[in-house]
């Protein structure tokens, strides 16, 4: 089995061909090394080798993470997973990105319990961009609204969009749904330029980060291909 380190080494690697070949500036594309279900000495290896940004999904997993690697400098802690309501606080506090917000309710409650001395909290609007009953994220009607609404809280920057498009479909069916969230982005961003940088699109996962480049990808969220496969969930 490979070490993190060097699964780190080929993950950024693939990560930088695509972006040459998709014409894009180098450095354009940032890693997100997703660490649910990993061990606070998984984290340690990841650092090791230059690693700065996580992605957590369970709230109090990433609190004993984050507690577990308090030691470490600079660690920049994404939330990445469904967001309850009750659970807004922690998130505000512990965290610098959170690229699942899908509703105003959400966005308002972060805002008003984000310190600002910590500075805004960098926010993603998650969009169920191939309308899965079963999974997370706005609608795409409902964007323009939200984005202008969050687009008035004081302690969020609103950086962009999420989404996890539907795995099973064909590869240029997923190539158009990266497109299709690239192409909203754009959209929303001249409807609403002062809403915030919107400069962000987390799309792309282990098996599709390549095609998530080549449609505009800025934060790809990998996780397998890091840290090798996750246990079966019991
Ligand atoms: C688990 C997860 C990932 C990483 O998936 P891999 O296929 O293991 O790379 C990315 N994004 C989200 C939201 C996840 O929950």
């Amino acid at each position: 089995m490979s070490s993190i380190a060097d699964n780190i080494g080929s993950v950024t690697r693939r990560i930088q061909k695509a972006t040459l070949q998709a014409g894009r500036g180098a450095g354009s594309v940032r890693l997100l090394a997703v660490s649910k279900t990993r061990s606070a000495d998984d984290l340690r290896a990841a650092i090791a080798a230059g690693q700065k940004a996580f992605g957590e999904n369970y709230l109090q997993e990433a609190l004993d993470k984050i507690d577990a690697l308090a030691d470490e400098a600079d660690i920049d802690w994404h939330f990445i997973g469904p967001i309850q309501s009750n659970k807004t606080r922690q998130i505000a506090a512990g965290f610098s990105w959170v690229h699942s917000v899908d509703r105003l309710k959400i966005a308002r409650r972060l805002s008003e319990q984000r310190a600002p001395a910590l500075g805004p909290l960098n926010i993603c609007l998650q969009v169920n961009i191939n309308e899965e009953d079963s999974k997370a994220g706005c609608g795409l009607d409902e964007l323009p609204d939200l984005v202008a609404a969050i687009g008035e809280l004081p302690n969020l920057s609103l950086r962009g969009l999420m989404a996890i498009p539907d795995p099973d479909q064909p590869e240029a069916d997923l190539r158009l749904s990266f497109r299709k969230l690239a192409r909203t982005l754009h959209e929303l961003k001249a409807q609403h330029p002062d809403a915030g940088p919107l400069d962000t699109l987390s799309m792309g996962m282990s098996g599709d980060l390549e095609l998530a480049i080549a449609e505009g990808a800025t934060w790809v969220r990998v996780g397998t291909d890091v840290f090798g496969p996750r246990p079966p969930k019991s």
